[in-house]
């Protein structure tokens, strides 16, 4: 029988390799993403969740959240939060892109 231990362990281990494999998927999908200094990032906002991802993984403060009104006064909810990029603070890293699990992010020319 499975002991608590060997299971923690295999759990471990199992986290470790999706970690890889999650780290050497970003790494191929990265170099196929155009970025850089002449490129910005962009939210379209009907995708976006308000899940603040992008805004953890973003080193330079180019994400903010702000609140957006329900299409419906009856679902007035006050957690409607959606991402907008600053224009002059964003390097075009890309690390927002492949933080975003709806793929509200794409980089665009500048
Ligand atoms: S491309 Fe980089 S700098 Fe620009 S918003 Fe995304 S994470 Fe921030
Ligand atoms: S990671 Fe994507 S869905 Fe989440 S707040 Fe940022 S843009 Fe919106």
């Amino acid at each position: 029988m499975t002991t608590r231990e060997e299971l923690i362990n295999r759990r471990a281990a199992e986290a470790e390799r999706i970690a890889v494999s999650l780290a050497r998927q970003k790494g191929e999908r990265r170099s196929t993403i155009k970025g850089g200094e002449g490129t910005i990032a962009w939210v379209t906002e009907n995708l976006c969740i308000g899940c603040d991802q992008c805004t953890i993984v973003c080193d330079d403060d180019a994400i903010e959240l702000y609140y957006k009104d329900m299409v419906s006064p009856l679902l007035n909810v006050p957690s409607n939060r959606k991402a907008q990029i600053v224009r002059d603070a964003c390097t075009g890293c890309r690390l927002c892109v492949l933080s975003c699990p709806t793929d509200a992010i794409k980089m665009i020319d500048r």
